[in-house]
């Protein structure tokens, strides 16, 4: 293959670099019994990994059996593989920080996020009072608590609690292919126990950070965090984002597909909190944890996966499903950085 000289190329022979790439070097095959394969052993190999903790300062996830786990990849085909319990309902938790931000993103654009969250890591917990006050008033990303009750607030309609909160279940049914539901009890645990997040959103009230009424929007956040998901439709939620926007089991385009790179660069920088650069940086996937034990991985263009185990380490990471997640790639060794276009056939 011949190269044109820089000073040579002009409008009518310019070819964008991607064409002139040798499609041998940088393409990674891989067929789907592979993946299924990955996802068996990555299964097999979590299910005896044993350690950390159920959360235990909302009350109702402190009981929920901690010997759960259940690992789901979905492809942009549709396939979905699933091994142990996918179809356990549990608390979506800070998981449900992403499709919030998809859905502000959608009514308003991922410019509004920049400006009126932000976009940046914490390097701190996910609930840091202090993280709000060394930004300088800023909320950093719609993925932390903060941010995440900010993201709440600009939901829309303003001032309508009803209606953004069928906005906000609305946009995860599109994501998932089917409906979250909302577990009654946890929502009431939580509610009855939110003392640090009442004191963040009045204190983001005080530096204008929230955009509508802050008892609305803290109690919406927390009926989102209460919100009963399986693993297996927060696998396609994650193949959604991988594939664009497109649900692949449903078929609808639920967004404009720019947003995918914006809600996936949020995941990377922040998902795993103050782990979030070791985690990205092991196991080549941008993945979104929450404390309910539920973790989201994207891999654009290729793949969504999710995981779910109760115990979490001290960032409130589930310690299996980070398990999980981390052997599937490692066997597969794919990654976002590795600069290559994965092609399965
Ligand atoms: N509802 C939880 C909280 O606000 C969510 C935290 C999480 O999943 N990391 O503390």
């Amino acid at each position: 293959m011949t190269y044109l000289p820089v000073e040579n190329v002009n409008t009518a022979t310019f070819r964008p670099a991607a064409f002139l790439i040798k499609a041998d070097t940088m393409d990674k095959i891989i067929t789907k019994e592979q993946i299924r394969d990955a996802a068996e052993t990555a299964y097999t190999h979590a299910s005896a990994i044993k350690g950390g903790a159920n959360a235990n300062y909302i009350p109702y996830l402190a009981n929920i059996n901690p010997d759960l786990f259940g690992l789901s990849v979905v492809l942009p085909d549709g396939t979905h593989i699933d091994y142990g319990d996918t179809d356990y309902r549990f608390g979506i938790e800070s998981v449900s920080k992403v499709p919030t931000a998809i859905l502000v993103m959608r009514q308003q654009s991922p410019e509004a996020i920049l400006q009126k969250i932000g976009a940046d890591a914490t390097g701190l917990p996910f609930n840091s009072i202090f993280a709000i006050l060394l930004e300088n008033d800023h909320p950093s990303t719609p993925l932390v608590n903060a941010g995440a009750i900010s993201a709440c607030s600009m939901v829309a309609p303003t001032g309508n609690s009803n209606e953004k909160w069928k906005a906000i279940t609305d946009n995860i049914t599109e994501l998932c292919g089917s409906a979250p539901e909302l577990i009654d009890e946890l929502y009431k645990s939580e509610s009855d126990t939110n003392f640090n997040n009442r004191a963040i959103t009045w204190l983001l009230k005080n530096y204008n950070r929230i955009y509508d009424d802050p008892d609305m929007s803290l109690d919406l956040y927390t009926r989102q965090c209460s919100l009963g998901i399986t693993c297996s439709q927060l696998g396609i939620m994650a193949a959604t984002i991988a594939n664009g926007g497109l649900n692949p089991v449903t078929g609808k385009q639920v967004y404009d597909q720019r947003i995918s790179p914006k809600i996936t660069t949020l995941i990377a920088t922040v998902g795993f909190y103050q782990h979030s650069g070791d985690w990205l940086y092991t196991s080549g996937i941008p993945a979104k944890s929450g404390v309910g034990g539920g973790v989201l991985g994207v891999l654009p263009g290729v793949l969504g996966i999710a995981a779910f185990a109760p115990p979490l380490d001290t960032a409130g990471n589930s310690v299996k499903a980070q398990a999980a997640i981390l052997h599937f790639m490692q066997t597969l060794g794919l990654g976002i950085m590795n600069g290559q276009r994965v092609i399965i056939k």
